[in-house]
């Protein structure tokens, strides 16, 4: 089994779903006590969540990309960014490694080309909703089509991650104005739901809603575990990008 790196804390609440995720994956793969070989770098969330809001990306890419480093050094034989906001600094992260990178779009994207969507709601953070950068790849590597709520649906899905999700505070309140938000996604043609923001999978489950819901963690975290499990090295087109 390779030794997958988790870039963690972002929220830790996610983090711990990556853990609980990734060890009962590998236990009910090879059976008895087994369990992961892992890494986790978790860093200080709150550092995290001022820079983004401050637009301080450079820095914050150089927070990532040294946390990746320190896990391949640490041993690490793929790094996995538990987080669909922070992939915002992906390709800087896949630049300064030897090892593959598991993108969080790329796992998810081939889940839902399973079922052959072409049309999806995406709730994120307001980066990720209103920014480009898993948009563009859903579309122009998988031909995918995102939509996102509107202004003030969004800050509110923003709002409640920030301010609930990360904190580990569910509840019925905030899950019934996310309801109402994607069936509204699913009256504007979605034909499926991506909960892309880490934490939304606390609140959101697949039986909730009458569409399906791609859950980017608990499918990037399992994906990761396939890719351990498999023989010889991690396979990638360009060796970085998975
Ligand atoms: N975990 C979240 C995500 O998947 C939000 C927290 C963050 O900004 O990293 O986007």
């Amino acid at each position: 089994m390779k030794t997958i790196g988790l870039i963690g804390g972002m929220s830790w609440e996610s983090s711990d779903l990556y853990y609980q995720i990734i060890n009962r994956k590998v236990q009910a793969t090879l059976g008895g006590v087994h369990s992961c070989n892992c890494l986790m770098y978790s860093v200080d969330f709150a550092e995290i969540a001022d820079l983004q809001h401050q637009g301080q990306w450079d820095l914050l890419s150089k927070k990532m990309v040294s946390v990746a480093q320190k896990l391949e050094l640490a041993g690490a034989d793929l790094i996995v960014l538990c987080t669909n906001t922070m992939h915002k600094v992906a390709v800087d992260i896949e630049n300064n490694i030897h090892i593959p990178f598991l993108h969080i779009v790329d796992a998810t994207a081939e889940e839902i080309q399973k079922k052959s969507y072409r049309k999806l709601g995406l709730l994120a953070t307001r980066f990720s909703m209103e920014e480009d950068f898993l948009k563009s790849r859903y579309k122009s590597k998988y031909n995918m089509e995102t939509i996102v709520p509107d202004e003030a649906d969004r800050k509110d899905v923003h709002r409640i991650i920030y301010e609930e999700l990360v904190k580990g505070i569910i509840t019925a309140e905030s899950k019934q104005r996310y309801l109402e938000i994607i069936d509204k996604l699913v009256q504007n043609g979605a034909e499926a739901i991506i909960s892309g923001c880490t934490e939304i999978e606390l609140l959101i489950k697949p039986g909730d809603i009458r569409v399906d819901l791609f859950q980017t963690t608990k499918i990037h975290a399992e994906k990761a575990v396939e890719l351990a499990l498999q023989q010889g090295e991690v396979p990638s087109a360009s060796k970085k990008n998975i």
